[in-house]
């Protein structure tokens, strides 16, 4: 399962200075619910964005992450692409605060795109699939020196195992402002769900144990491998799942919310370079 990114490359970047962040959504809320109390005309809901105001909108960089740890000699290049060295992550992470990055959550993004919601300067997402341990370890005390935030796309069934996050871990990481959000039961190809069993197995099950553990919900999916089918995204909706994440490919225009695009930030590349591509890939104006 660790292995298996290979093929695929891209880059986005999300941040977030947590303080700015807070304070844009509480004086946000605070103004909202103000509105709701003074005129009855405010407690219709905002429309939902049609599919090509959705795909109008300026994307946000959103980077993913797999494993962040020292190569080894038995590390090919291929898996390099995946395996982010420490001291690269740090320095990838450090020049997106330098430049003014700031993270966002899915529900911001969401928000966002449905209704255009205001996002904070220089918004970027900073997702990690697979549950690896090392994100808890290494990635999130980096990113609080930042006051960065990110969206943790974990298999179910790798919870407790050695090398992964486990509960408590995942736990910790919700309860101090991070986004835990699935990636499956066991990674199994998304386009492969046939059967209702299926569905129940790997979005279904998996949903459910997430919010069991963070007492949250949990309505967003990233698709194994990033692969995904038109046809699957019915099932995706009927169960709840506000907005899936693939990897690279081409945004669906009828369903934008269950393609939302995202990066693989490569080991086999330096910061700057990373930095570049994502610029590049969200066609960013700096
Ligand atoms: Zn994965």
């Amino acid at each position: 399962m660790r292995k298996i990114f290979i093929a695929i490359t891209m880059a986005g970047l999300l941040f977030a200075c947590q303080k700015k962040e807070k304070t844009l959504m509480t004086a946000s809320k605070e103004k909202k619910d103000t509105a709701v109390a003074k005129s009855p005309i405010h407690r219709m809901p905002k429309p939902v964005a049609d599919a090509a105001t959705i795909m109008a909108r300026k994307e946000v960089p959103i980077l993913c992450y797999h494993q962040i740890r020292d190569w080894t000699a038995a590390d090919s290049k291929s898996s390099k692409e995946i395996i982010v060295p420490v001291e690269l992550f740090k320095a990838q992470l450090k020049i997106l605060a330098d430049s003014g990055y700031h993270t966002i959550l899915p529900d911001q993004l969401y928000d966002y795109l449905t209704t255009g919601a205001p996002l904070p300067p220089k918004p970027f997402m900073l997702t990690y699939d697979d549950t690896d341990d090392d994100q808890y370890n290494i990635a999130w005390p980096e990113m609080k020196k930042y006051g960065f935030k990110g969206v943790y796309f974990i298999m179910t069934v790798s919870l407790n195992r050695p090398k992964y996050m486990t509960r408590e871990q995942v736990k910790q990481l919700s309860d101090e402002g991070n986004m835990i959000a699935s990636h499956t039961w066991d990674h199994h190809m998304f386009t492969q769900y046939k059967t209702p069993l299926d569905w129940e197995t790997q979005v279904e099950k998996p949903k459910k144990k997430i919010e069991e553990i963070t007492g949250k919900p949990a309505d967003y999916f990233a698709y194994p491998y990033g692969i995904w089918n038109k046809e699957g995204i019915p099932e995706l909706k009927k169960r709840g799942i506000k907005a899936a994440f693939q990897l690279s490919t081409k945004r669906d225009p009828d369903e934008p919310l269950y393609t939302i695009r995202r990066m693989i930030a490569s080991g086999n590349w330096t910061a700057p370079g990373m930095y570049k591509s994502m610029i590049q890939t969200f066609h960013l104006n700096q």
